[in-house]
């Protein structure tokens, strides 16, 4: 039997909110409910999106929820060299090349048109590195713990940028070197990120990796039906006991778990056993049709 390896990886690029918490709370019910591993990975590859002491707070945060993670916490900043040779294999294999374009040359076209995949155009400008979509299987398909079947037809995707032209490391590149070498069975994780999984899967099929099975989460919307998030403001999520306890309720009922109302002044320790010994994932099946009625194969 494989033995379950979930993760949680957010960027931090702030503290963690509502919306965090509920990937958090549900990749960890989904690992703990498994008698599985939960990661941590701080996905901290754009220095200038991460503020100086948005990770620690991060760390704290889980701590005040009771969601402690195994082993050491992983930082992608310390990752450059396995992204590297995940690209040098790429490159070897000729399905990433060097791209001069910027957006602005291919706006008129739905994705990038591939104009630098034998050359780059203009190789004196900064470079970034592409995915070739157009070698790769065809259609891609997955099923989804909880959104069923996806179908991606990779040339509507278009060639993924692996490594930025100022040199960071993209987050496609990053999150499947990450989640293959750490081992990542289970993804469990927000709908925002449904459509970037098509590339996910391109690159595990490019770099021979084991593919995860997903599990993606219908979005919390906050009271004005926007998406919670730090662009839009969401608050930050308290680290004190007696403002934490009444949010992890809530956190679980936006899951729909439907916990027991007395459940919410109880410790996190308590509120965490139930939710481990009932979880259940196909509690979200009726908000997942009615939030993306599209994205359902059901
Ligand atoms: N770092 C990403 C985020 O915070 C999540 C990556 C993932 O779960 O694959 O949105």
């Amino acid at each position: 039997m494989r033995v379950y390896r979930g993760r949680f990886a957010p960027t931090p690029s702030g503290p963690l909110h509502f919306g965090s918490l509920i990937a958090a709370l549900a990749s960890y019910l989904d690992a703990r409910r498994q008698q599985g591993h939960w990661l941590l990975r701080i996905e901290d590859i754009d220095p200038p999106r991460c503020p100086a002491g948005a990770a620690d707070t991060i760390l704290r945060q889980l701590e005040a929820f009771g969601l402690h993670w195994d082993g050491p916490v992983h930082w992608q900043h310390e990752r450059g060299d396995a992204y590297r040779e995940a690209l040098s294999r790429l490159e070897a294999q000729g399905l990433a090349y060097p791209c001069s374009c910027s957006r602005k040359q291919w706006r008129d076209h739905p994705v990038y048109p591939g104009w630098c995949r034998t050359a780059p155009r203009e190789p004196d400008k900064p470079l970034a590195w592409r995915l070739r979509c157009d070698l790769g299987p065809t259609p891609i398909i997955w099923q989804d713990r909880l959104f069923g079947l996806q179908r991606f037809d990779p040339s509507a995707l278009g060639d993924v940028v692996l490594k930025r032209k100022d040199g960071l490391w993209a987050y496609q590149l990053a999150v499947v070197a990450d989640d293959g070498d750490q081992g990542i069975t289970d993804v469990v994780r927000g709908f925002d990120l449904l459509d970037n999984t098509p590339w996910q899967r391109q690159l595990q099929h490019a770099l021979a990796l084991p593919e995860p099975r997903y599990l993606h989460l219908p979005l919390i919307l906050g009271d004005n039906g926007q998406k919670l998030s730090k662009q839009n403001l969401a608050p930050a999520l308290p680290e004190q006991e007696d403002a934490v306890r009444p949010l992890l309720h809530r956190a679980l009922v936006a899951l729909d778990q439907a916990p027991p109302s007395a459940l919410a002044t109880e410790p996190v320790t308590a509120q965490l056993d139930w939710a481990v010994a009932h979880w259940s994932p196909r509690s979200l099946q009726a908000t997942a049709e009615r939030r993306e009625p599209r994205h359902n194969a059901l």
